[in-house]
């Protein structure tokens, strides 16, 4: 039997299958989907439901047929896989209410990601939802649409959560943000993070260093809704059950060719740890880009081409309400959690030239060895962040400097730019640290 059976009809499963297909046009390839929904933009269901998306299928980068007819992939819907039996290549699954197992030859692991849910109390059958599936966003959405949400409470203070307090917010709603931890973002470094807290103060109400439970007991009967934002883990139970090695955040272990620890086993995005090209080693950085490539790689291997994954370096960036907030690499925090003398430049330059109308301050700051080589950076504007970003990703992903960054030779003109870049500026300040300690 030569079958391929994919796990998870996501960014990485979609990526995986179409990449095996490419390979081989002969292969019999199963995508098992536990949802109604393959192939869409889960980064767009906050946008859908701030209405700027008017219909979910907009997301979807393909409909099933497309799958099904062009590209020959059994697309199975609503299939569940519920258990994996690596050494008899079996995988177990609920379809249509029957319990079905299927036989593989190759396997790719994309399960994806599942949603943190802390215990809270006081939830009193309130509607609550978190948003890891179409089926979440369009129940959401359908409720917000009756027009009977007034007050919303967004359980957590990351990324996703203030996407969907600005959803939220742009659906009319009144938006109480609440945060176990004192501060918002945990992916940025504090004085960053700060700058971003003070934005969402002047548009939702924030409550950071709470307890939930206690507040949704004291303000009963508020609110209306509940969207639960904490966090996301990855899904790796049924691999890690089977026997595949997991490490870092209980994601699965892979080489450079999303081979996991079980033969004839691949993983891909979510639910793996790729390499981290800055910390030298796997790390639990779930997101997008990472997705879709790992899933090509998987693909292309386990269908017998050969392709390899060159790494991640945690680069993300996020829009709140007008600010534009980007990482790559490692915070000061993340850096020195990791062992390294790492050091913080931070500077404000602009977004424009000076005299150019629309000019907006943007926060930088570098993170460095003592030494001078990079290890990361932060961004915060109203313009001039979500791009800028990557030219240190780039950076970060040659292994380079705050002396080559300096030297970079950068684009400019009156509205895109100062003469000298933000990020030029940052690195001539970085240069000085390093120079100074040196000395
Ligand atoms: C609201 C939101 C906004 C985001 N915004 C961004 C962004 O702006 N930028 C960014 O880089 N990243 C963003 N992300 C993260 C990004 O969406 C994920 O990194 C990406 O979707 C991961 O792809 P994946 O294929 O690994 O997992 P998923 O997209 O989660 O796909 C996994 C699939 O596997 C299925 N599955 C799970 N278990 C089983 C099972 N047992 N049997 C069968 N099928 C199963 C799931 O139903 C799911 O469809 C966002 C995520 C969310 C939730």
């Amino acid at each position: 039997m030569t079958r391929l059976v994919v796990l998870g009809g996501g960014a990485a499963g979609m990526s995986a299958a179409s990449a095996a297909r490419r390979v081989d046009p002969a292969l019999e390839i199963v995508v098992l989907e536990a949802t109604g929904f393959a192939a869409y933009g889960m980064c767009g269901l906050p946008y859908y439901l701030a209405g700027l998306i008017e219909r979910p299928e907009e997301l979807v980068s393909y409909p099933p047929e497309y799958f099904r007819d062009r590209r020959r992939l059994d697309l199975r819907l609503r299939a569940e896989a519920v258990e994996l039996d690596a050494d008899q290549r079996v995988v177990h699954y609920r379809h249509e209410g029957r319990e079905q197992r299927i036989g593989f030859s190759a396997l790719v692991v994309a399960a994806g990601g599942v949603p943190g849910f802390p215990p809270l109390h006081g939830l009193d059958g309130r509607p609550t939802f978190t948003i890891r599936a179409m089926e979440d966003a369009i129940a959401l959405r359908a409720l917000l649409d009756t027009g009977s949400v007034r007050d919303a409470l967004v359980v957590g203070a990351g990324y996703i959560g203030l996407e969907l307090a600005e959803a939220l917010h742009g659906h009319g709603c009144r938006v109480t943000v609440a945060e176990r931890l004192d501060r918002v973002l945990p992916n940025l470094d504090e004085p960053l993070a700060a700058i971003v807290e003070e934005h969402v103060r002047e548009r939702a109400e924030l409550r950071l260093g709470v307890d939930v439970s206690e507040l949704l007991a004291n303000r009963a009967p508020w609110p209306d809704v509940v969207v639960v934002c904490a966090g996301v883990r990855p899904a790796s139970t049924i691999a890690a059950k089977a026997g595949a090695r997991t490490g870092p955040g209980g994601a699965l272990l892979v080489d450079d060719r999303m081979r996991t620890s079980l033969p004839g086993v691949w993983a891909a995005g979510d639910c793996v740890a790729p390499y981290h090209r800055v910390l030298g080693r796997p790390a639990f950085v779930p997101l997008g880009p990472a997705a879709n490539k790992t899933g090509r790689v998987a693909g292309t291997v386990a269908a017998g081409g050969d392709a390899v994954f060159a790494g991640v370096v945690g680069t993300a960036v996020v829009k709140v309400f007008e600010l534009e907030v980007a990482r790559t690499g490692l915070t000061l925090a993340e850096a020195r959690a990791a062992g390294m003398t790492a050091t913080a430049t931070d500077v404000v330059s602009r977004s424009r030239a000076k005299y150019y109308p629309g000019v907006e301050p943007l926060h930088v700051r570098l993170v460095h060895e003592a030494g001078g080589r990079l290890l990361g950076a932060q961004l915060v504007g109203r313009e001039g962040a979500a791009k800028r970003v990557d030219v240190v990703a780039a950076a970060l992903h040659g292994g380079l400097s705050v002396d080559d960054l300096a030297a970079f030779d950068l684009s400019y003109a009156p509205p895109y730019s100062p003469v000298y870049d933000p990020l030029t500026v940052a690195a001539q300040a970085a240069q000085r640290v390093v120079h100074e300690a040196a000395a």
